[in-house]
């Protein structure tokens, strides 16, 4: 069965090899305090910055999930409160997270056909962060890069951190327009779940040390402390980590993918722009997701699109709460092959 799920999506497809290699080269044995590991670290943090322009200045760092992510930064990085621009159910998430932790937290929702109005923003001084869900996989929308570059000229007091959880690896992110960005493997590095991604910039490092948050398995300057030797504060997924390094090293240069996933998503569009009875969930162009297609129609309809997929080896992406009846959704990961894409559309260009 071919999925085109949002995640977990489809892995790349040369994982086998990967997985067998990890086996004889002995990495899955390896001590996490051993050279062979920091090796590992120091490698896959040079390929994220060779593949995916990630500045010099920059540090990857090693969660389990995007989840944990949202809470390390409350706990570790904010100072008083982050104020959240969101639109749609991981943004939502993220928001109660933080609020959990903080209580003086707060945000906007947006609608996920609006962009964000940044000369009519207002953010009370008592935030020190910006949080932006920039791929709202729930929803289909996304901030554009122009937008985040609008916030950072408008605050540049303000830290900004970024949740690309389904696009990191998808398309190409401007790393210097915000301190902090986050991710996890199972979307757009077209890998098995169960590690997350953390890159901190040096104004989001400096305000973590002076906040000097310590004690708890998790806290940012433990994880830091460890990172300065390419090691990790618990033994990680090592496995998780040696794949990711197999996938930087196989992948184009990040415009490359970004430009073929656009000219996929385009094509795709077009396929349901022609349907008689299927729409796309977010008609505004500015605020379209790259990575991820959200279709809405009648609930009967929707259901049927679904099963015939399924008969025909496919399996769409469910619409994700409350959108679940009435949508489907298509990740346009780079793990997904052209030659797929074609089959879907084919598929689809039916209804
Ligand atoms: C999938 C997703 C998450 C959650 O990722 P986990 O790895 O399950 O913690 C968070 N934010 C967005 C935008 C996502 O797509």
């Amino acid at each position: 069965m071919l999925t085109f799920a949002a995640g977990p999506s489809k892995v790349y497809d040369v994982l086998p090899q990967y997985l067998a290699d990890a086996y004889a080269q002995g990495i899955l044995s390896a001590n996490h305090r051993s050279s062979v590991f920091m090796n590992l670290y120091q490698e896959t943090e040079r390929l994220m910055r060779e593949k995916l322009h990630v500045p010099e200045d920059y540090q990857l760092l090693f969660t389990s999930s995007a989840t944990e992510n949202w809470e390390i930064i409350s706990q570790s990085i904010v100072e008083s409160a982050s104020f959240h621009i969101f639109s749609g159910s991981f943004g939502k998430k993220w928001i109660e997270f933080a609020k959990y932790i903080l209580p003086g937290t707060d945000g906007i929702k947006i609608q996920p056909t609006q962009v964000i109005d940044v000369p009519g923003l207002e953010i009370d001084e008592k935030f020190d962060l910006i949080a932006i869900t920039q791929n709202e996989t729930s929803n289909a929308s996304q901030v554009k890069m122009e937008y985040l570059e609008a916030i950072r000229e408008k605050f540049p007091e303000k830290l900004i951190a970024v949740d690309t959880t389904s696009s990191m690896a998808g398309i190409e992110l401007k790393f210097e327009l915000a301190d902090i960005w986050y991710a996890s493997v199972q979307k757009c590095f077209g890998l098995p779940a169960g590690l997350g991604l953390l890159i901190l910039g040096p104004k989001a490092k400096e305000q973590t040390q002076q906040k000097g948050e310590r004690g708890r398995y998790n806290s940012l300057n433990f994880i830091l402390e460890n990172a300065a030797s390419y090691q990790t504060h618990y033994t990680p997924n090592v496995l998780g980590i040696y794949l990711l390094k197999r996938v930087l090293q196989d992948i184009p240069e990040i415009q490359h993918t970004d430009q073929n996933l656009r000219e996929r998503m385009v094509k795709l569009e077009n396929c349901i722009a022609q349907s008689s009875s299927l729409r796309l969930l977010v008609d505004h162009e500015l605020s379209r997701s790259t990575t991820v297609l959200g279709v809405t129609g009648p609930e009967e309809l929707i259901s049927r699109v679904k099963k015939e997929a399924e008969k025909e080896g496919m399996q769409l992406g469910s619409g994700y709460g409350p959108l679940k009846p009435t949508s489907f959704r298509i990740a346009n990961f780079p793990a997904i092959t052209d030659a797929e894409i074609d089959r879907l559309i084919t598929f689809l260009s039916k209804y």
